[in-house]
């Protein structure tokens, strides 16, 4: 699969991946390697240029854009910036995740609250997003991500603007979704968290898969 980009930047070149449910995958490199063009990818943000993706049963490269919506009902998708609603409160950015599939109400709140006490932060359902920390804002939108109980979850830097220890509560609460099934894709520049908790890696330079690694380190040598 290969992705140029108008400007004829190389950001994918030749990527051959293959990710199993269930995993727990990395995707490392330095700044402009291509990490977020490939998670972009899997979210059908941005498209190949030539080349297959599969995600689920979706073959991105042959769906309309009208079931775009119904591809990512089925993928949690977690941002840096957290992109909540700082309009609705905490009840209600989750809520508005699940509405959007039209479940009952009573569903809704109990789901809410579960994915709530599930990051630990059930006291915050009413709060609005400015009034939470960095880290308390990552975990509710984990909450988010996770509330339509997807197969898989996507990450890009979910820890890159938190301290080792919130980065480190965000990395508890993504071992536990995937300990339960939930494949989990995660772009990253934190070696700390690369090498404490070890999973496969998919080291990106220049538009290249430069590595793929069982249980590797930051580092190749690790
Ligand atoms: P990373 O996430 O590893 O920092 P990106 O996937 O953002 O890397 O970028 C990979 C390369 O593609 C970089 O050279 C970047 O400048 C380029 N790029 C990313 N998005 C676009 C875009 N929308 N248009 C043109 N070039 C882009
Ligand atoms: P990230 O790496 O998290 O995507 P960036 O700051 O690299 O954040 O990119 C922000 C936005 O600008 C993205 O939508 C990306 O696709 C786009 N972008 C990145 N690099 C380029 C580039 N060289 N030319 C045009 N757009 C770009």
């Amino acid at each position: 699969m290969f992705k140029k980009y108008p400007n004829d930047v190389l950001a994918a070149n030749d990527f051959n991946v293959k990710i199993r449910q269930g995993e727990f995958v990395y995707v490392i490199g330095p700044s402009g390697a291509g990490k977020s063009t490939f998670i972009k990818m899997m979210y059908r943000e941005e498209r190949p240029t030539s080349g297959e993706i599969k995600v689920n049963d979706y073959e991105l490269q042959k769906i309309k854009n009208s079931e775009i919506p119904f591809l990512r009902r089925e993928l949690g998708i977690v941002f840096q910036d957290f992109k909540l609603l700082p309009k609705l409160t905490i009840f209600e950015n989750i809520a508005y995740a699940l509405q959007v599939i039209e479940k009952d109400s009573e569903t809704v709140t109990a789901r809410v609250n579960y994915v709530l006490d599930l990051v630990g932060l059930k006291d915050k359902v009413n709060a609005f997003p400015n009034e939470l920390s960095g880290g308390e804002q990552q975990r509710i939108s984990i909450a988010r991500a996770i509330a339509n109980k997807p197969e898989v979850v996507i990450a890009d830097e979910p820890t890159g603007n938190l301290d080792p220890d919130t980065a480190a509560g965000i990395m508890e609460i993504l071992e536990r979704i995937n300990g339960e099934g939930t494949t989990v894709v995660m772009a990253t520049h934190n070696s700390q968290i690369v090498d404490q908790y070890k999973h496969r890696v998919l080291e990106i330079e220049g538009g290249k898969i430069v590595r793929d690694q069982t249980e590797g380190g930051f580092f190749q040598d690790e």
